[in-house]
């Protein structure tokens, strides 16, 4: 029996740019295409052994090439040059994922300026940099494929996370509005909104909501956190990651401008 190759995969011979992909969803999303033969970029904070031995691992496992760039996502400027210096590296990037994203929970009026300024910026404005740039070579291509990490709070709000529900509500109107800016040109643009998933964000925004709320941990995850998803699970990486696989497929190809929700229900509610 042969081993399928890199070059025998669905998606060899494409790039795929993940942002904020040193965890979490981005990971995921990162490996599962990389696992199907798309050559990689990286993006994201961490410590660097640990990211090189990501990235490094990534190609020994795959067979494919894997660049890391660590762009801050506040920053146009880097985000231009990572973006250019994927195109310089792989002729061009055919699916880009924007994912990188942070959260703070805090009523409105008590809610740091600098953390809505951070929030609007790696949430929504960065894909906006990410987008103008990649768009040109997917048009003259006549493929591409766009892929937001939204969320159900692209579609919903919740108390205490003013920034970020505005953040991910930007990024639904982003994405209809270059679906259909670019709907005659082979490129495809989707949100994926997950409820919650296990992951380090949400790990991290439990203190607050404690704080916020006056509940233990315990009461977060299953009055606050699972309240909201019906079927009383977490999503998981893998599982948003198949989800964004899917939307590179020719199966996917008349799907354009939509919130595919990966919620446990929640916004049926
Ligand atoms: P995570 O904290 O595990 O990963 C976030 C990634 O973004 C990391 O790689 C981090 O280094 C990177 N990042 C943060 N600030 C950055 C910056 N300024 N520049 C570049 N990279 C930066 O979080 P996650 O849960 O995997 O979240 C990924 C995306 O999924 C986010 O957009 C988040 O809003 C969205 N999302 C998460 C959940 C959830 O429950 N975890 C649910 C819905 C949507």
């Amino acid at each position: 029996m042969t081993t399928a190759s890199a070059s025998d995969k669905s998606l060899a011979g494409k790039t795929a740019l993940v942002t904020g992909s040193t965890s979490g969803i981005g990971l995921a999303i990162a490996r599962t295409m990389a696992a199907n033969g798309a050559n990689v970029v990286i993006n994201g904070f961490g410590e660097a052994n640990a990211i090189e031995k990501e990235r490094s691992g990534i190609e020994s496992e795959f067979g494919v090439k894997c660049l890391y760039n660590g762009a801050d996502m506040t920053k146009g400027d880097e985000i231009a040059a990572m973006m250019a210096e994927a195109a310089d590296t792989f002729g061009m990037v055919d699916i880009l994922v924007n994912n990188a994203g942070i959260q703070h929970v805090s009523p409105v009026d008590e809610f740091p300026v600098e953390k809505w300024d951070a929030i609007i910026a790696i949430n929504l404005s960065s894909s906006f940099h990410t987008i103008r740039a990649a768009l040109p070579a997917m048009k003259k291509k006549g493929w591409g494929r766009v892929i937001n990490t939204a969320s159900a709070h692209a579609l919903v709000a919740s108390p205490f996370k003013s920034a970020y529900v505005a953040a991910k509500h930007g990024i639904a109107g982003l994405t209809k509005t270059v679906a259909l800016e670019v709907a005659q040109e082979g490129i495809t643009v989707n949100a994926i909104c997950p409820g919650y998933v296990w992951t380090p964000l949400v790990e991290r925004q439990i203190p607050d909501t404690m704080k916020a709320r006056g509940l233990t941990e315990e009461e977060v995850k299953r009055d606050v956190l699972l309240a909201a998803q019906p079927t009383k699970q977490f999503v998981t990486v893998d599982q948003v990651a198949s989800m964004a696989l899917y939307l590179t497929s020719d199966a996917a190809s008349c799907i354009t401008g939509t919130m595919m929700q990966l919620d446990g229900g929640w916004v049926a509610q």
